[in-house]
């Protein structure tokens, strides 16, 4: 998942976060963390005191060391009438062991109709059984394999309240005449619209035909097909073996429009060429990224524009990201959201955590990666921006959190994957791996990311086989500039090592005075030339502000800038921050507006705790029972519990 996150340390709160890829996407409460660690991993896994074992995915059921599936087939019908996506998935399987029954797959909430099972096309009716459900884990599908079966197919359908999946009125679409569908599997929800093993360390191959109401296009994360006729049934190949979490559909009004080579968009007719603007530098972010860290994998690499209700900023899905139409600011500003994505076709998709207790592998590295991207396609300027902000979101994050969840190999057990979803694994990982650039030269660390990428090519490893690497290559070649103990001190323990490097900007440190200047009354804020300002500044100067304005203060900013009416939804985000916590009226109908068109939860979940903070829970409520018909199953389920309280469903 994606891009910067402009908390304040007010706005953090207890956060933790979830889903989808995109940077820091705020989802769980504190409480909901508590609760969550009530509940127990499969198979006893878990001990008092000890610590987590390595390669171990406390989020599946399934039984990995007997069994992998290699390779799916999907074959899908999509029926908009009854939100159920019904079909028959079938599973190629290599066995590991002896061992023949039962095999064990990840469900939530699916209907099994019926399972068969054998070899090639020699399949017989087996039994199955579903298991106690867990509520983060879901249910485990137990099937009784005949002797030396390798072929599994299940006949199931998905509930329509599959957590995975989005299910869209036309009126919520930009278009407005069609509905709309799209996945999100990432950390466990790929067992919402599919048995399988649902853990990253499986890595499988897959094929599928999905079947649409004729006048809606179909996509995948594989090859996607610009010119296929729209016709009603698509056929899709992903080559490439990937986790179960990369596996993403999206059905909808949708065209498609090249902004390169390789590189293009999809989206709502209304949207398209917007996209395409905003996002026309994706090809040279590709080609920069390769010149550095080596060949782009994945053939294609194209976008997909959801609807505003998608409540993440993007999700890196191979070959075809899914990203936020929020970021379409006009101006290119919240680009690194898809240099974020992109990088993901390296660290993320190509390398890829073993569990989520590693997650820092993927976003950690992407974090990096993206700055680079940054770097190398808007400059110096942008990237000391980008980085001193992601250095202020893990300050923020770093001050009201809990020890163990400061811990970059964090331990998850018993609690819902999404949490993971912080700043940590994010901007503690990038700054790690600044440090490490620092101090050996950059030339010198990308050889090592690229020699390290092409290493664990197409593999899912754990943090253990990350720094076993690094003893074997850097710790080796480096022994003056590098420490193994330090290193161990950056993964296993919390907070910032001391001496790590502090990213600054000039662009945001000249900021300071000036403001000060304002909030002193020695100049008016119509006098302070903000002509070159770029979005981050403009978020660095309101998030820097004080808890409390005055009326007139407001209304002095709001006319001076027009913050109001800012098209940009950063800007508009941290203004309407700044107007509910100071009961600012006049941007109000904005705030509803903005809380009712759009879903995404890294806006969502800080205005409506500030609404609930500020004594505008009646606001919050109405406003929230209007809007949660649009909302995705997540983003009512996170901010239920922020308006209502931990315990609301
Ligand atoms: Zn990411």
């Amino acid at each position: 998942m994606s891009p910067r996150i402009l908390y304040t340390t007010l706005l953090i709160g207890a956060l933790a976060f979830a889903g989808g890829c995109t940077k820091s996407e705020p989802e769980s409460s504190s409480a909901q963390v508590a609760d969550a660690v009530q509940s127990k991993s499969p198979g006893d896994k878990q001990q008092a005191q000890a610590a987590p074992e390595p390669g171990v995915d406390y989020h599946s059921f399934a039984n990995t060391d007997d069994f992998l599936v290699k390779h799916v087939d999907l074959d899908l019908e999509v029926h908009f009438d009854r939100k159920v996506i019904e079909g028959e998935a079938k599973l190629q399987l290599e066995r590991l062991t002896d061992q023949k029954n039962p095999l064990v797959l990840d469900t939530r909430d699916l209907h099994i109709e019926s399972v068969r099972a054998g070899h090639g096309s020699q399949l017989q009716p087996v039994k199955f059984t579903l298991g106690k459900t867990d509520p983060h884990l879901g249910t485990p599908l137990s099937i009784e394999l005949p002797q030396n079966a390798t072929t599994v197919a299940i006949r199931y359908s998905t509930s329509p309240d599959a957590s995975g999946v989005q299910w869209l009125e036309p009126q919520q679409t930009a278009g407005g005449d069609f509905p709309f569908l799209f996945t999100q599997a990432q950390a466990i929800h790929a067992r919402s619209f599919i048995p399988l093993q649902d853990s990253p360390k499986v890595r499988m191959t897959y094929n599928a035909t999905i079947r649409t109401p004729p006048e809606l296009r179909a996509v995948m994360s594989a090859n996607n097909d610009p010119q296929a006729a729209k016709d009603g049934v698509y056929e899709f190949s992903m080559p490439q073996p990937i986790p179960s979490y990369l596996i993403a559909l999206a059905v909808g009004d949708l065209d498609f429009k090249p902004m390169g080579e390789r590189t293009g968009v999809y989206a709502e007719p209304e949207l398209l060429d917007a996209a395409a603007a905003e996002f026309e530098d994706t090809e040279s972010m590709l080609e920069a990224t390769e010149k550095v860290y080596g060949p782009y994998r994945w053939d294609r690499y194209d976008l997909l524009i959801l609807p505003p209700s998608f409540p993440f900023g993007g999700m890196e899905n191979p070959r075809l990201s899914f990203i936020t139409p929020t970021v379409i600011a006009g101006d290119k500003s919240l680009v690194a959201l898809i240099a974020h994505e992109l990088a993901h076709s390296w660290s993320g998709n190509l390398v890829t955590n073993a569990s989520w207790r590693d997650l820092w592998l993927n976003e950690g590295f992407t974090t990096y990666l993206t700055n680079r991207i940054m770097q190398n396609i808007y400059g110096d300027e942008r990237y000391r921006m980008e980085m001193a902000l992601g250095y202020d979101d893990l300050e923020a994050d770093l001050a009201d959190r809990e020890d163990r969840d400061e811990i970059m190999a964090i331990d998850l057990r018993g609690r819902d994957p999404d949490d993971v979803f912080s700043n940590i694994p994010y901007e503690k990982g990038s700054l790690f791996l600044y440090e490490l650039e620092q101090k050996i030269g950059r030339e010198a660390f990308d050889q090592f990311l690229l020699d390290y990428f092409n290493h664990f090519s197409f593999e899912s490893i754990t943090t253990e086989d990350f720094l076993a690497y690094l003893q074997q290559t850097l710790l080796q070649q480096y022994p003056q500039q590098l420490d193994e103990a330090r290193i161990r001190q950056w993964i296993y323990e919390p907070g910032i090592p001391e001496g790590a490097p502090h990213p600054r900007s000039d662009a945001f440190t000249k900021l300071d005075p000036l403001r000060d200047q304002w909030l002193g009354g020695e100049i008016a804020a119509a006098d302070i030339d903000t002509g070159d300002w770029t979005f981050h500044q403009w978020k660095y100067f309101l998030d820097g502000m004080p808890e409390k304005l005055s009326e007139s203060q407001l209304r002095e900013l709001d006319s001076a800038f027009g913050l109001t009416d800012s098209k940009n939804n950063e800007i508009a985000f941290s203004w309407l921050m700044i107007a509910v916590r100071n009961d600012y009226q006049p941007a109000f109908a904005r705030l509803e507006d903005f809380l009712t068109s759009i879903g995404r939860n890294k806006f969502l979940r800080p205005l409506y705790r500030n609404l609930v903070d500020s004594g505008k829970q009646e606001m919050a409520v109405r406003i929230f029972e209007e809007a949660k018909a649009g909302y995705h199953p997540l983003t009512v389920k996170v901010n239920s519990r922020v308006i209502y309280g931990p315990d609301a469903s």
